[in-house]
């Protein structure tokens, strides 16, 4: 018997390997370019780490003319939930990213290099461990739980390194034809890796994100094809990165420690091993101390998050491009209008340490990112929003639709754009006042410098009487403010007031400060002129009015 006959009787039908090289062919891209992968198990919504992730292998594809593509690694089949693959593909798809080539539904593809699901390449994997046991580079381990527990027992009291490695490896050197024997006698088995690597050697690798790295070269004979047939990941990894022909593997660094195995095993297969590039944790600041974002922790970490506060997908995407590239924030400063698909992405200059996750930040360049939309966008997506998650706020903006596109028009489209919406949670505070059935709902009014009731009804009737007029353009408009506050005793100017405050009970922006609380309830809002544009006459009369017989 010999290794040949060992790798026939184990995987009689297994095909040759050239089979799939053929199959598989190099891929006929531009020079550069680079072929990426996200590769998530389908165990339940993307955690905010996929969605970083699969940013970074878009871009990276996308800036090169390369591939990005989906895989599904559903060999740990007990880990699998339901409709897994679609939550991936729909949970990617509302940040707008669409692969180019892999799985689109829980049971359709695209490309010409799948299947994209692991469990669909049992051939495959089987195919190459079949020539590594006729090369003597794998074997069948007989290993039970209980003669695992006894190894590792034994290394324990030891104080030796644990493992399956060397002369702990009890099936590497089993004699083929007792291999056979057991084959044959229905002993259960797995196949495990035949190491040649050794411990008290160390290999160097430059790895895109960390760059040179060291670790000592791996010894263990993993397991590689597990009791069901399926692969372990490190094959797996192995197996699909060359025949998906793969240049690029961008990963969590918590494999970085497998790179000795991985580089061992793709010189086994005789494979050219990809670049990698292994991303920090995003992290978590926690009175002042870092951590790892965590799932069970911080509601943040899953994507449906930021779906529930509505916050837009592509501000999430920009504030992610933000910690994995510390020159996107100058770039974004001097080029505010352009695409994110023009930034370029490198990745040598991504974070080692591990990218804090922030919040404030990340709602300041939503928005940025808001402020930049029309009114009729905000419209839609808070209307979006709102269907899900505030049915009173849905009614108000259907049964208004022209009045609030007006509304949130409101210093839009300008130079200056507002920034007071960063998530469309936000936006039924901000309007509501504009709308005649909730301003009346609202009993405070946030006056402030201004405060005595009469001088404020003293005030709105003035206004109403002499100086309202809403056919006025804006300076005129202004101007009138400043003959009101000259005939209340106000300074027509803060200038003016800072000069000599002594001589005036206050400024004009303290009169405009009462009419914008009578007719908004709030202190702080857009600007007033536009605000009473929208209101119209009647209304801006009305609200006044109200406001001085309620008081
Ligand atoms: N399925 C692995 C994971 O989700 C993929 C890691 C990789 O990208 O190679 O962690």
């Amino acid at each position: 018997m010999d290794f040949n006959e060992l790798a026939e009787l184990i995987f009689p039908n297994a095909k040759d390997i050239s089979y799939y090289e053929e199959k598989y062919p190099n891929r006929n891209l531009p020079e550069g370019a680079a072929v990426t992968r996200f590769a998530p198990s389908p165990t339940g919504f993307i955690h905010i780490g996929g969605l970083f992730g699969s940013i970074i292998d878009r871009k990276i594809a996308g800036q090169t003319d390369g591939v990005f593509i989906l895989r599904i690694e559903d060999t740990d089949q007990k880990r699998e939930i339901e409709n897994g693959v679609l939550q991936i593909v729909e949970g990617l798809k509302a940040f707008d990213i669409i692969p180019n080539e892999g799985v689109t539904s829980e049971t359709e593809e695209t490309g010409n290099y799948g299947p994209y699901k692991q469990s669909e390449r049992k051939d495959i994997y089987q195919a190459y461990a079949k020539s590594l046991i006729k090369q003597g580079l794998a074997y069948p381990c007989f290993c039970t739980q209980q003669e695992l527990e006894e190894i590792r027992a034994k290394q324990e009291a030891a104080k030796i390194r644990p493992g399956y490695y060397g002369i702990w490896a009890k099936y590497r050197t089993l004699p083929i034809d007792e291999a056979v024997e057991k084959i044959k006698n229905g002993e259960h088995y797995i196949i495990r890796f035949k190491s040649q690597g050794r411990e008290d050697r160390r290999i160097k690798h430059k790895d895109c994100i960390k760059g040179n790295i060291e670790f000592p070269e791996n010894d263990q004979d993993i397991v590689i094809i597990k009791a069901d047939g399926l692969p372990t990941y490190h094959f797996a990894h192995a197996v699909d990165d060359h025949l998906m022909r793969v240049t690029h593997v961008i990963r969590g660094d918590e494999w970085v420690s497998s790179l000795p195995l991985h580089l061992e095993l793709f010189r086994a297969l005789g494979f050219k091993p990809p670049k990698y590039a292994h991303t920090a944790t995003i992290m978590k600041d926690e009175n002042g101390s870092k951590r790892k974002i965590s799932k069970r922790k911080d509601p943040e970490a899953a994507v449906s998050y930021y779906h529930e506060q509505g916050i837009p997908a592509d501000a999430v995407v920009e504030y992610l491009l933000n910690i994995a590239n510390s020159s996107f924030e100058p770039w974004r400063r001097s080029n505010p209008d352009k695409d994110i698909s023009e930034f370029e992405l490198q990745l040598n200059k991504m974070s080692v340490s591990g990218a804090v996750f922030d919040m404030v930040k990340l709602l300041d360049v939503s928005k940025n990112v808001i402020s930049k939309y029309t009114a009729e966008k905000i419209y839609e997506e808070t209307l979006k929003w709102a269907i899900k998650y505030d049915l009173e706020l849905e009614k108000l903006l259907s049964e208004n639709k022209e009045y609030s596109i007006k509304v949130l028009n409101i210093e839009r489209g300008k130079a200056k754009p507002r920034k007071d919406i960063a998530k469309w949670s936000d936006v039924k505070e901000i309007i509501k006042y504009m709308y005649q059935e909730e301003y009346n709902k609202i009993n405070e009014y946030e006056f402030q410098k201004v405060n005595d009731k009469e001088e404020i009804k003293d005030i709105l009737n003035s206004y109403i009487e002499k100086y309202f007029d809403i056919s006025d353009d804006k300076d005129t408009w202004f101007n009138k403010m400043k003959d009101l506050s000259e005939e209340k005793g106000y300074a027509r100017e803060v200038k003016a007031y800072k000069q000599e405050p002594e001589k005036y009970k206050g400024h004009v922006g303290d009169i405009s400060s009462v009419i914008r609380v009578a007719l908004t309830t709030k202190c702080n809002t857009p600007d007033l002129y536009e605000i009473m544009q929208v209101l119209g006459e009647e209304n801006v009369i009305n609200r006044l009015k109200d406001y001085i017989n309620k008081n």
